[in-house]
């Protein structure tokens, strides 16, 4: 059988799999991303997943003939080079992925940013299906977005598009982004953004976990639910505003914050659904289906489109 082996590459661990054209997948493996160590390290480690990932394949008797990857990122899918990557992956800017797979595996392959891939996954294999226009957004460790417009995904002159984890978000704020900048949405809405918060407004250490946190407002911790609501009210205030300049059939949330429960959703809808414009008030909201495994998956799908 034909495969395609997909790659998510992301600030923590790396993963991949054998993925068919209909979206299922197999041979799953994973490792932690070598993200200190630089970009040769974190692409060595990706030749070795996938070296690891055709053995398999090989040894089963199925033929590997392209390799899709999503990658943390702004991604020009020309060339499969980054072009501009936050320190989350230290020196990432500038990398180029596409070309040395290519040399060293000898079949096609795709690269794209990772929440492109979450969200073509989502159109093609999830939640997504049947909204030919949709505002895709994963809040996890950090913010990110993507657009598909025209049942097809909208990248932008710069490979850019998307990007709404940097839209100010509070104007003449003083918590920092990871991209350098006060104030952006990724500062406020994010989970270790919110863990941040709560370690600062409690005197404790510094810590990025927002596991504890989650558990302490279930508890009653005031604190807590209070740092959860703001973070929730702030990405559904400007994503409303996104929505009515874009006007989507839907807006189809991801990533670990969304599964945070009632009490992250409630402020969130609430704030989203605040805005008086038409666009605000009637998006269909839905939680991405798809998972950790979203970014292979879609990789994939973006490899399998080229070669078919
Ligand atoms: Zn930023």
């Amino acid at each position: 059988m034909q495969y395609v082996i997909g790659i998510d590459i992301g600030g923590t661990k790396i993963a991949g799999a054998l993925v068919h054209r209909d979206g299922q997948f197999c041979s799953l493996q994973q490792v932690s991303t070598p993200a200190q160590e630089g970009p040769q390290a974190v692409l060595g480690a990706t030749i070795q997943l996938i070296k690891s990932i055709s053995a398999v394949a090989a040894n089963e008797g199925h033929e590997v003939i392209g390799i899709g990857i999503g990658a943390a990122g702004q991604i020009n899918i020309e060339t499969g080079d980054v072009t501009y990557a936050v320190e989350t992956l230290p020196r990432w800017t500038g990398t180029r992925i596409a070309t040395p797979l290519h040399e060293q595996f000898g079949v096609p392959v795709v690269v794209d940013n990772d929440v492109n891939a979450m969200a073509i996954a989502e159109l093609k294999y999830g939640t997504g299906r049947g909204f030919q226009n949709s505002l895709y957004v994963a809040v996890g460790t950090g913010v990110g977005g993507a657009l598909i417009l025209n049942g097809q995904l909208w990248r932008g002159t710069n490979w850019s598009a998307g990007e709404l984890g940097h839209m100010m978000a509070v104007w003449n704020g003083d918590r920092v982004c990871n991209c350098g900048q006060a104030g952006h949405l990724e500062a406020y809405a994010a989970g270790p953004a919110m863990a941040r918060r709560y370690a600062q407004l409690c005197g404790l250490e510094e810590s990025t976990d927002l596991r504890p946190i989650v558990l302490a407002a279930k508890q009653g911790d005031t604190i807590a639910q209070d740092v959860i609501v703001e973070g929730a009210r702030i990405l559904g205030t400007v994503l409303s505003g996104l929505v009515n300049v874009f006007d989507p059939q839907a807006l189809i949330i991801g990533g670990g914050v969304a599964d945070l429960g009632e009490f992250w959703w409630m402020p969130f809808q609430n704030a989203l659904r605040a805005n008086p414009l038409p666009a605000s008030k009637k998006v269909q909201i839905h939680l991405a289906q798809l998972g950790n495994n979203a970014v292979l998956i879609g990789a994939a799908w973006l490899a399998w489109e080229k070669l078919i």
